[in-house]
Parts: C-alpha cells; structure tokens; sequence
C-alpha cells in the first residue's frame, strides 16, 4: 500500500511518490541496449523527431546499414542519406541536422565521437549539444541519460501531458520549459524509470482524449483525475 504525501509535502516527495506508484505498477525499466553508444543515440534521437518508434527504427537500421561506420556516414552526401532515412519523415531537415553534427563534431574534436560528454556537468553537456541545429533540451537529454547516466529528464508529449494533469507544470508549459522545472525534483537513480514509466502511463492510460483515471494508479494524487471522475483523494491510495 502507497501512502500519500501529507499536505505539505514538498514537491520533490510528490514526484517521488508518483515514482514509487509507477514502478509498482510497471516494474523497474532496465536501459534499452540500442541506447547507449552517444553519438548513434544522438542520431536515433534527431530520428525520432515528429515520427512513432517503429519508422524511427526502420530510419535508423536504413541509415546504418546503407553507412555502417560514422566516417562513411560523415562523407555521405546530404541527398544519399535523405534516401536511407526517408521512411521517418522530415527527410531533408534530418539529414542536415545529423550531417551538421558529425561535421562539427569531427572538427572540433578529431573524431566521431561524443565520450567527451561524459566528464562534463550535467548543464554544460546539455548547453554543447543544444548547440547544435535541430537538437532541442528533449534530444539533449535522451543522450544525457540514456548514454551517460547522467540525472536529465527529458519530456515527451506523454509526459507534458501527464505532468500537466498532475498539475507539477503549468498549463502553458513546453517540453523545454517542464524539463528543467522537473529535473530537480526528481530523486537520483529515478530519472530513467520515470521517464519510461510516466511515457508508458501515457500511452496505456493517461490517453490525450479519454484517460482511464480509474484504472490509474496515480488517481489518489491526480487533481484533474479527481475532478473527472469525482473521486476525492484517499487516505492510503
Ligand atoms: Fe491521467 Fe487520469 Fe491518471 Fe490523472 S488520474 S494521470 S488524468 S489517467
């Protein structure tokens, strides 16, 4: 049994406990293995953008089977891998962007490599890679955390709308905006469970246009689940 954080609980004890109810619902999520290598999850995330996981995938294995090492991608044409990476849509803006990258990373550091990151805080690698073109604070945290370890949290639309309803950011917020106000709060070693537990709520529940609150397990401390379903909170949850 959950209990619920008294009334004045403080803001980093309600994301913790929202944590907690998450993961025993869903369990702990381990670290996806196709995450890790820095530089090829900065291109799978620059992949990503504005498409569903599935076609992000199909774009990613195109793009790496057609150049399988990054200096052949590096000496691509912007036209050849356009081609590779057409099934994820935005074609010619991923293509420049992940081009721009390799470039200015191989510039600057001799080799196609972001290991680098590794040693730097946790802000100023997030400033290196918002740096550059087409790479947003939500981009720069998937490589942050899921290649580094480092305590990013980075907001999708899931999570926008689920933190929104929680009432954690404002109504106005953005993905950026929510990032920064959240990743303080959260308690070391949770950022990569909730970040994936909180997408999964999302997906499974907390849908844009009819969320489950009854089925939710964060409804004992879900304002706008409560005002929906007109359940006040419990004492235990
Ligand atoms: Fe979303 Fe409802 Fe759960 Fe709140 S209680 S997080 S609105 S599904």
């Amino acid at each position: 049994m959950t209990r619920l954080p008294g009334p004045r609980t403080t803001f980093a004890a309600r994301v913790r406990d929202v944590a907690n109810r998450l993961s025993l619902r869903y369990g702990r999520p381990r670290r996806s293995p196709h995450r890790t290598d820095p530089l090829g999850n900065l291109i799978l995330t620059i992949l990503s953008q504005n498409t569903t996981d599935g076609n992000r995938d199909r774009a990613f294995a195109a793009l790496m089977g057609r150049f399988p090492t990054f200096p052949l991608l590096g000496a691509a044409s912007s036209r050849s891998v356009e081609e590779a990476i057409r099934v994820g849509g935005l074609a010619r803006a991923k293509a420049k962007a992940i081009l721009a990258a390799l470039s200015r990373i191989h510039r600057e550091r001799g080799e196609y490599s972001l290991d680098f990151l590794a040693g730097m805080p946790l802000a100023e690698a997030r400033d290196y890679l918002t740096s550059f073109s087409g790479v947003g604070v939500k981009t720069a945290n998937v490589v942050l955390l899921f290649s580094f370890g480092k305590e990013a949290f980075p907001v999708d639309t899931h999570i926008l709308r689920v933190t929104k309803r929680l009432g954690w950011v404002s109504p106005s917020a953005d993905l950026s905006r929510a990032a920064l106000l959240l990743e303080p709060q959260v308690p070391r070693g949770e950022s990569m469970p909730l970040h994936i537990n909180l997408i999964r709520l999302g997906r499974e529940i907390c849908s844009p246009r009819k969320p489950l609150c009854p089925e939710c397990p964060l409804l004992p401390v879900c304002p706008e689940g409560q005002r929906r379903t007109g359940v006040r909170r419990s004492p235990t949850g």
